[in-house]
């Protein structure tokens, strides 16, 4: 856990941050970083190996903190462009694709799932995954989430579990469709507890957490088990996460059926506040972008997924000008095949642009929103910069190959070229997750054959 890390491009730290490029010496900036037992402690030039230390050289990298990815669907990972959801919308394609399958999907296939989803989350940069995890049905379930926790234990990344799932399966047409029973609130609660006991931790840079993640805030569950849901949350200092307002359905239903607006009706079940981010929000109007900023609640923008089922462009530059947090997720790989957080770094910052002109989004802004400010989201504020003291959570970003050449700003190349990125390494609380552009954890060959096998068996029992 002893590293010293030297010769880097740059280091790189969003804006603000103590030892960011900014606030240091413009003429000497630090090249050289230094963890001791998992944590920074020095940033310099020529600095010199101690007794014991590894050395990584960092020639040609940029070295950013781990970028913190707050919106995954890992089980989807072994359903990338299924035909039959390829050209559909949100409705249509969770009929068609993910609650088609996940009844099929066992301990084993999750695991194959979650090994292909969070090598790709360290080989884009993310050392930090939330993995909002909904295969749970009426007394089952409990199995499939075990897999999750040790493909995330054997590639040394961490790990936010959004335990996700439904008490009703009332407007959900996919739920209905594919005969997944829902949980009682006794069953969902009884999995929280577990859960929690196992495998929760409290700390600032946490490993393991538990987050309170009903699928959808509007079609999984009552307004009763929502605010028994919150109350179980607050009560454990555990974060909340749901999906709202990905598409217009949503707010037609709490319309409907509250006579509220959704995200009123979010704030009439307690699930508005600065422990609460919602996946999407592609339809929040700017009353609901209000409400939402007046109390602190965040969004995980999803840019790829949400262009990938058509369902819109999230208003993101209104709600961070409101004062709302934004970070970024790359939502699950069935919509969104690349599932990469420097994919959604490089659309984010294209496409506000594209609506809002050549000033509207910076590298600096988007570097913030998928590190310190999703850090803070999820409940890990320790993570997100590289500071004197903070776990270290960094990643090295080769620029040796040709498609930088000629580039006069490297320290922003990894959002402004987008991918393929090239992560020569990484290291999850000085940890090494990624070693020479390999994830460490992995047998790839071994792997590989387990996967083809996973997806055969997947689509056998799925008929
Ligand atoms: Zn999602």
């Amino acid at each position: 856990m002893n590293v010293l890390v030297r010769n880097a491009i740059a280091i790189v730290s969003p804006s603000g941050s103590a030892d960011a490029p900014s606030s240091s010496s413009p003429s000497h900036p630090p090249r050289d970083l230094r963890v001791t037992n998992g944590v920074i402690s020095q940033l310099g030039r020529d600095l010199q190996p101690a007794p014991g230390e590894s050395v990584i050289d960092a020639t040609d990298c940029v070295i950013y903190p781990g970028l913190v990815n707050t919106h995954h669907h890992l089980a989807q990972s072994i359903l990338k462009a299924i035909p039959a959801g390829l050209d559909k919308p949100l409705g249509d394609w969770l009929a068609a694709v993910p609650y088609r399958y996940w009844p099929a999907i066992d301990p084993d296939i999750m695991y194959s799932a979650a090994i292909v989803g969070l090598s790709e989350q360290l080989r884009s940069g993310a050392t930090t995954c939330c993995d909002h995890h909904y295969l749970y049905h009426g007394g089952g379930g409990q199995a499939v989430e075990e897999a999750l926790w040790q493909a995330a234990e054997d590639l040394g990344i961490r790990l936010v579990l959004c335990r996700g799932g439904a008490t009703t399966s009332g407007s959900h047409r996919g739920m209905r469709g594919n005969a997944v029973q829902p949980e009682t609130l006794a069953q969902f609660v009884d999995g929280l507890e577990r859960t929690r006991r196992r495998y929760h931790q409290g700390e600032d840079n946490a490993m393991r957490r538990l987050v309170v993640a009903p699928t959808s805030l509007i079609h999984s569950t009552t307004r009763e088990d929502l605010q028994a849901l919150a109350g179980y949350a607050r009560q454990h200092a555990l974060r909340l996460h749901s999906h709202l307002l990905e598409v217009p359905f949503d707010e037609q239903q709490a319309r409907e059926r509250e006579n509220l607006s959704a995200v009123d009706y979010a704030a009439s079940c307690d699930w508005l506040g600065s422990d609460v981010w919602f996946a999407h929000l592609v339809h929040a109007n700017n009353e609901a972008i209000g409400r939402l900023a007046a109390t602190g609640t965040g969004i995980a923008h999803c840019p790829t997924s949400n262009c990938r089922l058509g369902s819109g462009i999230a208003p993101v530059l209104e709600m961070a000008a409101a004062g709302m947090p934004v970070s970024l997720g790359v939502d699950g790989s069935a919509s969104s095949e690349n599932a990469s957080m420097v994919q959604e770094l490089n659309l984010a910052w294209l496409l506000h642009r594209a609506q809002g002109g050549a000033a509207a989004t910076s590298a600096d802004t988007l570097l913030r929103w998928a590190s310190v400010d999703a850090a803070r989201m999820v409940g890990l504020p320790a993570l997100g910069e590289i500071r004197v003291g903070a776990p270290a959570d960094i990643v090295l970003y080769a620029l040796d190959q040709p498609r930088y050449w000629g580039l006069h700003t490297p320290e922003w190349a990894p959002i402004l070229c987008g991918e393929p990125v090239q992560v020569r390494a990484a290291l999850v609380n000085g940890r090494s997750v990624v070693s020479n552009g390999e994830v460490t954890g992995i047998d790839l060959p071994q792997m590989r054959a387990r996967v083809a096998e996973a997806s055969r068996r997947l689509l056998e029992r799925a008929g």
